[in-house]
């Protein structure tokens, strides 16, 4: 959990888990759940279930509007949210389809995606090598920064 990158600076002091965190961020500007709520268009309930740890993830829409209505980095939100992990075996016809978009996007040129199974930066690359008669074929590769993730 120690990052070392350069933000770690501006948030060394927050809260380490979602929940705290938004509360912190909140307070900090001085709003209400009201507030919050009115600024980033979610329901107060829903302010509620984030704030008491109930939803530990936000989509990547909806972080923006709460970090706007923050007024804070999304990246301030993203990295203490804690998505649940897509095992294989819990639907593997969707997380082959994830798989294979993934590796869309990578042969397409993406160099940094989004991990499936936790939310965190994954490092992209094509591999080039050359297939049984000898045509070059493109692979996709992908390494998660946090979780074990690869694709390879
Ligand atoms: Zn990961």
């Amino acid at each position: 959990m120690n990052s070392k990158n350069s933000r770690a600076k501006d948030t060394s002091e927050l809260a380490p888990t979602l929940a705290r965190r938004l509360v912190e961020l909140r307070e900090r500007k001085n709003l209400t759940v009201k507030d919050l709520a009115q600024e980033s268009r979610f329901t107060k309930e829903r302010i509620e279930d984030l704030e008491s740890g109930l939803e530990t993830w936000l989509s990547s829409t909806d972080r923006q509007l709460l970090a706007r209505a923050l007024a804070v980095d999304p990246v301030i939100i993203q990295e203490v949210e804690a998505r649940p992990r897509l095992e294989p075996s819990d639907d593997p016809e969707r997380y082959n389809a994830i798989l294979a978009d993934l590796s869309d996007s990578i042969l397409k040129g993406v160099k940094e995606s989004e991990c499936p199974q936790c939310g965190n930066t994954l490092r992209c690359r094509v591999q080039v090598g050359l297939d049984i008669d000898g045509n070059q074929v493109h692979f996709a590769k992908a390494f998660c920064q946090k979780c074990p993730f690869v694709l390879t």
